[in-house]
């Protein structure tokens, strides 16, 4: 069942809030936005506003939901944040071995940290592991993911800031495209999209299009849903070949 409004997961498990900037695509970062806004409705978790925070009585909540569902792993913050211990990710990854019937999307910028955990332990095989890539200044990312032994490794190219010229799809199955929301957004050249999506096609890596952001397709500042998700009059959602939403 789908509980979230992020499109290409079906629901978000947190069991760590807030997060700390790190490269350029974090300047308008969502999770902020809104960790400030559960901060002023007195949500728990969010005393501190946006600070890191590990919360470890929401381990257990993918052991109550019996249906298969993907779950995107910290929507609300970075796993691989330097203040999360190796001993919760320990917790964490054994409740991902112990529910099977899930799929856990994981993502991080943070991928040195990500390498150094998986150096000494496997990657539960329903776990699909993730970088983010907003521009070319971030693509060793993908080399570092690329190193570790995953059975689904994706990129997140969201918010798309920069062209990231050559991309080298070895080993990756998945790439999401996003232009960035929000009044503040960030223009995404459909220049910088195209040559994405034409990647994707010639390695044969799945490619899914989320949505324009602020600004369309034709340059123009609007609503975000006005602008849509459509390239040139068609919808490109497609998920890596194991699974199907
Ligand atoms: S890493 Fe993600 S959650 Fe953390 S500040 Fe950057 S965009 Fe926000």
């Amino acid at each position: 069942m789908k509980t979230t409004k992020i499109e290409w997961t079906e629901a978000t498990w947190n069991p760590s809030v807030g997060c700390t900037k790190v490269s350029a695509g974090c300047k308008n970062c969502y999770a902020e936005v809104m960790a400030r806004r559960l901060q002023a409705m007195g949500a728990h978790g969010y005393e501190n506003g946006f600070e890191f925070c590990i919360l470890p009585e929401r381990l257990k909540q993918p052991c109550l939901i019996k249906k298969p569902t993907i779950f995107f792993v910290n929507s609300m913050s970075d796993l691989f944040h330097e203040n999360m211990t190796f001993d919760f990710l320990d917790k964490l990854f054994k409740i991902i071995i112990e529910t099977p019937q899930h799929h856990y999307q994981i993502l991080t910028k943070r991928e040195k940290k990500l390498k150094r955990y998986f150096a000494t332990r496997d990657v539960p095989n329903n776990v699909w592991l993730g970088v983010t890539v907003e521009n070319a200044d971030v693509k060793d990312r993908i080399d570092v993911l690329r190193e570790i032994n995953a059975s689904i490794r994706f990129l997140s190219i969201e918010p798309l800031i920069g062209d990231v010229g050559i991309l080298d799809l070895t080993d990756i199955h998945w790439v999401i495209v996003g232009g960035e929301s929000g009044a503040n957004a960030r223009k995404m050249d459909p220049t910088w999209l195209h040559n994405v999506q034409c990647q994707c096609e010639a390695q044969n890596v799945a490619f899914f299009f989320k949505q324009w952001g602020t600004w369309g397709s034709d340059g123009k500042k609007r609503n975000k849903h006005a602008n849509g998700k459509e390239i040139n009059g068609k919808i490109y959602q497609s998920y890596p070949n194991a699974v199907m939403v």
